[in-house]
């Protein structure tokens, strides 16, 4: 039921004011989400057709909260709004549009290790050395520049550019045609190509603007110069756009996200109102205070007034240990204590900069029997044998993904080495043939090694007949006679040295069986393209979906958005956070600041922040040097603690306090 008297008078006032351009910039914890949630459900109680709302969010994840809050809030017409993030609003605009577009009605979508792919294959094909320039690198440039509307990258004059630009120049137009021939799209398309046919379709752009006529956006401050323009066009006139954000808590600039988006509202959306929001419901006042004063550091910004009506708390928890052993098992300890105070597991939350921290923490949760849930990798879909399985099942629905094919091909060995695929690869070429359909014609192509036409013939027969099985359906049963026809558990178990690696790596293809499993009994219609879809979209959150849950392990740009009772800010050591420069990339020191800003208010009650003297690197152990962070934070709002004082469970000094009021009461009560 929606209470209005639940909210604060400005949050009141945001919820209310229904027309119009609308920004709410605001801190952490001060109920920007909260408001987007009441102000959706207002909505749907003054009357708005549930169909004509949309509301955005960062991740799927937080889609699906938004959803059941609204839902909760004003009933059943909540389960008819919109709520997506921009890219699966774009995958929803561009499947309806598909014809348009020039897509089948279930194109595939190239996840991030299908572009890297892409890009090094262009790259040779543009004879350069994937060992001399990062691919990773060269599709960041690619990326940006989709996101900037560009079609065409032009290289800086010589000496000015690096190589870089001039290599990504290249590969952008090759990388492009080759997308639009495997009839697929990127993830930057999912915004891309819905603008550009918004900005060249004005009857288009008529019917979008009539349905979506509430738009609401919430983390505005991350939204990119390509998401800024999908927002304009759908917005057109009218304007009813209400975002919210929090410039200090802006993350994702290395991504391309602009922060001067929010700085800007009412430039781009010219007669906005804006409302502050001061109050911050989520930390104790310590936590608060370390936050506020951390964040104060950074010069540009707008500055804010963060306060909390709730009580002092505890002081954060400053924790040096020696080495990060003893940090994962100090944590581990700390959970397994206050467990036993009666807290569950879904209460704690270990965050970390970098995701090459969370390894001795998992190791410890295992050890410790402590159930456990990694958002954000290793990255499960990074994983060679997930990349395997996905491949085999995605050339099963488009026969034109030219890199899934190539991925599997000879996955396992069958014969078709790098030769044979080379040939095939140059007789399509010409012919424009996607490949699948150039190996059909095998007995054409000359100069193919001995065998291998027969072998190619086998691979095209086994495709055919899976393809034609998802078709039919049930899609779950397919996927596991694949599995078993191609015999995937054994070469996945041969691939490596220990029998543990081994079934770990088929425990992850069991998990995404049981996660296709799952989504055909949710799903009325299932089809494995869609499932596909989604994966891809979600896999964009690197969430596992074969993980249960338990413990919260994410680093700090997954856990925007969310709140924990209990967390531990682990690895707060210089080149940790602040981060040294990624790939080449120099640092973001304002950044790195507002991710240790946004780590701390995820806390609600607890916070520990926890550092090493010394971490192994490459089998070497480095010392370390406390977080500059640490400095910040204020005298009185925290504490250093030893970690051996901590350990000491708390029952032992009741236990011990009571015994010597026992003895005392023995010996007065004898007096
Ligand atoms: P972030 O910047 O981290 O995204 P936010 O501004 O979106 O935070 P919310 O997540 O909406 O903040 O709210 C933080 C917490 O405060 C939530 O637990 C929410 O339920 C609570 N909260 C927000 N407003 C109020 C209120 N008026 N009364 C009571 N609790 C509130
Ligand atoms: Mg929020």
């Amino acid at each position: 039921m929606l209470d209005l008297s639940t909210l604060n008078p400005p949050q009141r006032e945001a919820v209310m004011t229904t027309e119009g351009p609308l920004l709410v910039l605001a801190g952490a914890g001060s109920g920007k989400t909260r408001v987007i949630a009441h102000r959706v459900a207002y909505l749907l109680v003054q009357g708005v057709d549930p169909e004509q709302v949309l509301a955005v969010t960062f991740t799927n994840k937080a889609a699906g909260e938004m959803r059941e809050r609204v839902a909760a809030l004003a009933g059943p017409p909540g389960v008819d709004v919109f709520v997506s993030t921009f890219h699966s609003f774009g995958l929803w605009l561009l499947q309806q549009e598909h014809e348009a577009a020039g897509l089948p009605r279930r194109f595939a979508i190239c996840d991030a290790g299908d572009q890297l792919a892409l890009v090094k294959r262009c790259m040779r094909e543009v004879s350069v050395d994937d060992r001399k320039f990062d691919a990773h690198r060269v599709l960041s440039l690619l990326s940006r520049a989709k996101n900037a509307g560009k079609k065409r990258i032009v290289p800086r004059e010589a000496g000015q550019g690096d190589d870089y630009d001039l290599v990504a120049a290249e590969v952008y137009p090759r990388y492009e045609k080759a997308l639009r021939a495997m009839r697929s799209v990127d993830f930057d398309d999912l915004i891309a190509r819905p603008v550009a046919m918004l900005a060249h379709d004005p009857a288009l752009r008529a019917r979008c603007q009539e349905r979506f006529r509430y738009l609401l956006v919430d983390e505005y401050q991350d939204t990119n110069a390509a998401q800024l323009e999908l927002l304009k066009l759908l917005a057109g006139e009218r304007r009813n756009v209400c975002a919210v954000g929090d410039d200090d808590q802006a993350i994702y600039g290395w991504r391309g996200a602009e922060v001067k988006n929010i700085l800007r509202f009412e430039r781009h959306f010219p007669g906005a109102k804006e409302v502050r929001l001061e109050q911050n419901y989520r930390s104790t006042g310590h936590i608060l205070a370390c936050a506020n004063a951390v964040i104060a550091k950074n010069a540009a910004r707008k500055a804010k007034a963060l306060f909390t009506a709730g009580e002092a708390g505890e002081p954060v928890r400053v924790v040096a240990m020696s080495e990060e052993e003893d940090e994962a098992r100090f944590v581990a300890e700390e959970i397994a204590r206050q467990r036993g105070e009666g807290r569950p597991w879904s209460h704690f939350a270990v965050l970390f900069r970098l995701n090459a921290l969370s390894r001795p923490f998992e190791e410890a949760f295992r050890e410790g029997s402590m159930p456990y849930k990694v958002h954000g990798g290793p990255a499960f879909f990074d994983r060679s044998e997930v990349r395997d399985l996905l491949a085999y099942l995605k050339l099963c629905v488009q026969p034109e993904d030219d890199v899934s094919l190539s991925r599997v091909v000879n996955v396992p060995p069958r014969g078709i080495g790098d030769t044979s695929m080379e040939r095939v690869h140059d007789w399509a070429i010409p012919r424009k043939l996607h490949l699948l359909e150039a190996m059909r014609r095998a007995a054409e192509i000359p100069d193919l090694p001995r065998g291998a036409a027969e072998k190619i013939g086998a691979f095209v027969a086994l495709v055919d007949r899976f393809q034609a099985r998802f078709r039919e359906g049930p899609v779950s049963e397919a996927a596991r006679a694949l599995v078993a026809e191609v015999d995937l558990f054994s070469h996945v178990r041969a691939g490596v040295q220990s029998l543990e690696a081994g079934s770990r790596r088929v425990d992850a293809l069991e998990g995404l069986l049981r996660s296709l499993d799952g989504y055909v009994q949710r799903t009325a219609r299932p089809s494995l393209a869609t499932w596909l879809q989604r994966l891809a979209l979600d896999s964009r959150e690197e969430e596992d979906p074969s993980g249960e849950g338990g413990i919260t392990l994410m680093t700090l740009h997954a856990a925007k958005g969310l709140e924990f009772p209990v967390v531990f800010l682990v690895g707060v050591e210089e080149d940790y956070l602040p981060c040294a420069g990624i790939q080449g990339e120099a640092r973001d020191l304002d950044e790195e600041r507002r991710l240790a800003y946004v780590g701390i208010t995820r806390a609600r009650e607890r916070l520990y922040l926890t550092r090493v003297a010394a971490r192994s690197k490459r089998g070497k152990l480095l010392p370390r040097t406390p977080s500059r962070f640490l400095d910040d934070l204020p005298p009185a709002a925290h504490e250093k603690v030893d970690p051996a004082a901590l350990a000491a469970p708390p029952q032992d000094v009741a236990a011990h306090t009571e015994s010597v009021m026992a003895a005392l009461r023995a010996r007065l009560g004898g007096r």
